[in-house]
């Protein structure tokens, strides 16, 4: 039998740890034998973009690949259900019977119709066919934007005739949670796995530490993406329905047009999802958020506040939006 050539598939996210990922995947295999690939969730920083895209691909001598889901299907499904209870059927006829009525009327199915179709803004069009925006205990955008695209993407290259390894830039000391989620049995991690069917995951920087990652970055002569310069500790969804308090002030203060984007969204959702269902991007109750009220300009109001929420955090106001804060100390 001959053995399939491996294909090294890197997933691209403009952050700090999957470009140190590929430094180490160009510097064992070669750029030939690499495939790197951006899951575009519509819902990132330009600078990102021009990080990702466009920098690194000229940096780094390498063709990034772009995924994109695509929720045509699930729209379909959605508007046709909708037209029939628009045209006077019964919501328990057209969804079952359920624990759980979702009040849909003529009227709002109606109203919902008119704005009910597909964007091209993968994020977007997730949260109109899923009747909602993800939170931290329901984080489905990170399955359906990211993980799914990025596994058919390797899954096609598997069909292409190679074996794949799929390199993750995880690493064990990025935060508590992504440690108990990586070892949450307390077994030892492993850095690499078989999955089967000719596909495994590498993940090479598992034990680095955030030094470790710069320092790959300074040895290649490779710049890291500019955002952990403007006070972002992570790179990836602008925002991200996780970020903390201080990001997000951090974020109204110096990118309000994506804040100004997001509360468009959650308008847009509201339009097309059932009555009482949460809309805002921020959810209620969430670590970091909680008692708020949550629309992202309620969050963003909030986000300038001290503890105790009353006062709003004069210094953190008086900041300049250009001075340097990375987390990182990349400048000193
Ligand atoms: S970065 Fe945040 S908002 Fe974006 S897909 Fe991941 S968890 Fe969801």
């Amino acid at each position: 039998m001959i053995a399939r050539p491996t294909l090294h598939v890197v997933s691209m996210s403009g952050g700090k740890d999957s470009t140190a990922t590929a430094l180490v995947a160009i510097e064992l295999h070669g750029r030939e034998n690499c495939r790197f690939v951006f899951a575009d969730t519509g819902n990132e920083h330009e600078s990102t973009y021009a990080y990702a895209l466009d920098y690194l691909p000229r940096a780094l001598g390498i063709t990034v690949d772009v995924v994109r889901a695509d929720f045509a299907d699930e729209f379909a499904t959605k508007r046709a259900n909708l037209a029939r209870i628009a045209a006077g059927e019964p919501e328990s006829a057209v969804y079952g019977r359920r624990k759980f009525q979702y009040h849909w009327t003529r009227e709002l199915a109606a109203r919902a119709l008119e704005v009910l179709h597909p964007t091209g803004i993968p994020f977007l069009d997730l949260c109109m066919v899923r009747g909602g925006f993800p939170s931290r205990k329901r984080q489905f955008c990170t399955e359906y934007l990211k993980t799914e695209p990025l596994t058919e993407y390797a899954l096609a290259r598997i069909d292409e005739g190679h074996a794949v390894w799929s390199w993750q830039g995880v690493r064990i000391d990025e935060s508590e949670s992504r440690r108990s989620r990586l070892q949450g049995t307390g077994a030892c991690v492993r850095a690499f796995e078989v999955v089967g069917g000719g596909l495994s995951i590498y993940r090479p920087i598992l034990r680095w530490n955030v030094d470790n990652v710069f320092e790959a970055h300074a040895l290649a002569g490779i710049e890291p993406n500019p955002l952990y310069l403007q006070g972002m500790t992570r790179v990836g969804c602008m925002p991200c329905i996780n970020c903390s308090k201080a990001e997000l002030a951090a974020i109204a203060r110096r990118f309000p047009h994506h804040v100004a984007r997001v509360a468009e969204w959650e308008r847009i959702v509201s339009l097309v999802c059932r009555r009482d269902s949460p809309v805002s991007f921020f959810h209620r109750g969430t670590q970091g958020h909680a008692g708020q009220a949550t629309t992202i300009l309620d969050v963003v109001e909030w986000a300038k506040t001290t503890r105790g929420g009353r006062q709003y955090d004069l210094l953190a106001d008086a900041a300049p939006a250009t001075a340097c804060a990375s987390a990182y100390g990349l400048c000193e």
